[in-house]
């Protein structure tokens, strides 16, 4: 049976988050923004919330919410501002669930409890300066010494890079399959920040998601205990796929948030400013873009639930994901430009919040799957060049943990 009402808890998760983002952040995040800080005493209070654990089961120190509450309060969160929801797509999405569903018990009760309390914070370091969406033209190398490996390389346009604790990277352990560009030879280490020879540091010249902190850091022969591998040797390039489902998916829920935060300032601007005598609103072409951004909200939203729901019942949700995240990132360049261009002049200007959502809705068309890749793997999909197999693996499904 279809259901399209939210449950108690969810309704309860939307309100809390949306009063909390609304009262604590949104008043401030015009000045963060313009002066580029990331303000770290947000993140105590997203884990008093029980953001910073949502989906994380509670015997593992997390809020023990559903996957459609990881959403909406993605959702949520990105209305204000994308910074905010960047810092569930990396501790939560890509970090946390992977390290729930690959990790030892070890690995959880040493780093995913503290993650999922808010104690310490992670992200997920994949892109190098030279390989973004060719993951497999990674650089950094990972040999095995004894009882530890040693990681050398940069990771660059990390979020967080300056900000967290533990960092999920991906690095070849077989040199010879590096060279073959085959991913099997790729494998996943938990990098703690205090590990001797890491250093990172800010990206300052980015323009966009401005309170949100964006780096790069380095490993110079980093000794990593071999107990900090993630799955096996050789699954690295897996569990990377693998976190992106639940990274989309964070993406996918926040541009929702985006595009319906461009709506109700362009509903709000179009019946307060007059042009040839009459609210703008009254303009058919004005209607229009009011109209497209409801249309590709609803459709956004619908998208992104429907990846949810199927996360809950622990279905695989690859495809669903990625069409959610393609559409609804494309839908929010559209709905930010169109904000802007209903503002007139004033769009143009930090004075209304448009011109920030302009800036920050592209940063999620680059990241997590270009739109060209999410095209591909679309057609990929109905062609038939591309099917998922099972992986070793999976994310535990909400309704039986
Ligand atoms: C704000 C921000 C935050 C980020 N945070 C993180 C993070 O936390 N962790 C992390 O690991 N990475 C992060 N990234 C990096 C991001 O994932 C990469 O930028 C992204 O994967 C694209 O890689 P690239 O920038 O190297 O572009 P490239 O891969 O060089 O692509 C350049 C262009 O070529 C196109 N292109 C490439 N290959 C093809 C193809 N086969 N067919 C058609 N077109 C193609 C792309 O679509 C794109 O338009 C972040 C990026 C940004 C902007």
């Amino acid at each position: 049976m279809l259901d399209f009402d939210l449950t108690e808890e969810q309704g309860l998760l939307e309100r809390s988050v949306r009063e909390w983002a609304g009262r604590e952040v949104a008043p401030r995040i015009r000045e963060l923004d313009r002066a580029h800080r990331f303000d770290p005493g947000i993140l105590p209070q997203m884990a008093d919330l029980g953001l910073l654990g949502i989906s994380v089961p509670t015997e593992y120190g997390g809020a023990g919410m559903d996957y459609i509450c990881l959403g909406l309060a993605s959702e949520e969160l990105e209305y204000v501002d994308t910074s905010l929801r960047v810092i569930m797509s990396v501790h939560v999405g890509l970090n946390s669930l992977t390290l729930l569903s690959w990790g030892t018990e070890e690995q959880k009760q040493r780093y995913l409890v503290p993650q999922a309390q808010g104690r310490t914070i992670a992200t997920f370091g994949l892109t190098e300066p030279s390989a973004g969406s060719d993951a497999r033209g990674i650089q950094t190398v990972a040999i095995r010494r004894g009882d530890h490996y040693e990681l050398t390389g940069e990771k660059m346009w990390i979020s967080l890079a300056d900000v967290a604790d533990n960092f999920l990277v991906f690095a070849w352990t077989d040199l010879e399959k590096k060279k073959e560009r085959d991913p099997s030879g790729m494998s996943a280490f938990i990098v703690e920040r205090s590990f001797k020879g890491f250093s990172s540091g800010t990206l300052t010249e980015k323009w966009g998601i401005l309170a949100g902190n964006t780096g790069h850091f380095k490993m110079d022969a980093v000794e990593v205990p071999t107990e900090n591998l993630v799955g096996r040797e050789g699954e690295g390039f897996k569990i990377a796929m693998f976190a992106l489902d639940q990274g989309r998916y964070t993406v996918a829920a926040g541009a929702t948030g985006l595009i319906r935060a461009c709506r109700d300032a362009s509903v709000r601007y179009a019946t307060q400013r007059k042009a040839f005598g009459v609210e703008i609103g009254s303009h058919q072409l004005v209607k229009e873009l009011i109209a497209q951004m409801e249309s590709d909200y609803q459709t956004s939203r619908l998208l992104w639930q429907r990846a949810g729901w199927l996360k809950n019942q622990g279905r695989r949700n690859t495809r669903e994901t990625g069409l959610a995240k393609w559409f609804s990132t494309v839908a929010s360049e559209r709905a930010a430009g169109d904000a802007v261009q209903i503002h007139g002049a004033n769009g143009y200007s930090d004075e209304y919040p448009v011109g920030r959502f302009y800036r920050n809705c592209k940063g999620a068309v680059i990241y997590e799957g270009t739109r060209e890749i999410h095209k591909i793997m679309q057609a990929d999909y109905l062609l038939g060049y591309r099917t998922d197999r099972p992986t070793r693996c999976e994310l535990p499904a909400w309704e039986t943990r």
